[in-house]
């Protein structure tokens, strides 16, 4: 890094784009910061032409200055698209100064721009990173940053209706099932308490209950009869014993007959 003297105004130092000038004390608005400097370059002589550097800074058709050279401490002063400082470029003298534009404080990176043919050849390629292109940017950003927000979440109202929907029409669904069901079980259950009028009547009619027990006498009473005809002989008073087929006793299981 070059030694600069402690009365200049600037230092160099660490920017965004790699070193840079910065203001160390206020500079006043119109003050003049810096000269480009660097030896002269005549395009009418093929050698000069020839040169081919960042640094070189065109005066006029014929004239440009050589500023890489090493002492020229306004090489390290980077463009900007809003600059603080401009070049004061006096082709007579063929001197270049670089001048402020508006008060600058101390701290504050001093730039000036560079101009068209410059920022096209050399950065529009790869991006300025100025300040005012880096807000831009992050302006950009962060408008596509609550732009796809926005649209997520758009599509979370979406699949919340979506599932809202759904969640209703199952709803409806699984209410209308039951509804069916309950109906269903309603007509079941009266074509159940029909069927069991029948099967009643055709117990009375065929005279079997659901043990399979005879309540007419017909066929098995005989069995009932002789068994309890054998019971009646072993212990005459017992009372299920001395029952006649047919009554409601004899319906009952054998189990129930024992207890009984
Ligand atoms: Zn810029």
């Amino acid at each position: 890094m070059p030694a600069i003297s402690s009365n200049k105004p600037y230092r160099v130092g660490r920017s965004r784009t790699g070193l840079g000038l910065f203001a160390t004390k206020p500079i006043k608005k119109g003050a003049k910061i810096v000269r480009y400097f660097g030896p002269l370059l005549d395009c009418r002589k093929k050698k000069d032409d020839a040169v081919e550097n960042k640094y070189l800074f065109e005066l006029n058709g014929r004239w440009t200055i050589d500023g890489s050279v090493r002492k020229n401490i306004a090489r390290y002063i980077n463009h900007a698209c809003k600059p603080n400082a401009e070049s004061d470029v006096n082709p007579r003298k063929r001197k270049v100064v670089i001048r402020a534009i508006k008060k600058i404080e101390p701290g504050e990176e001093i730039n000036y721009d560079y101009g068209t043919d410059y920022f096209k050849a050399y950065l529009k390629p790869i991006g300025c990173k100025c300040d005012a292109c880096e807000k831009k940017r992050k302006k950009k950003r962060a408008e596509a940053r609550a732009e796809r927000l926005r649209l997520k979440a758009k599509e979370e109202r979406k699949a919340l209706k979506k599932a809202e929907k759904l969640a209703a029409k199952a709803r409806e669904k699984r209410q209308q099932k039951l509804q069916e069901r309950k109906l269903q079980e309603k007509v079941q259950a009266r074509q159940n308490g029909h069927s069991n009028d029948k099967l009643l009547n055709g117990k009375l009619l065929n005279g079997k209950h659901l043990n399979g027990q005879h309540l007419n006498g017909n066929g098995q009473p005989k069995v009932a009869y002789k068994k309890s005809a054998a019971a009646k002989s072993r212990t005459p008073m017992k009372p299920e014993t001395s029952m006649e087929p047919g009554t409601f006793a004899t319906a009952l299981g054998p189990d129930q007959q024992a207890s009984a």
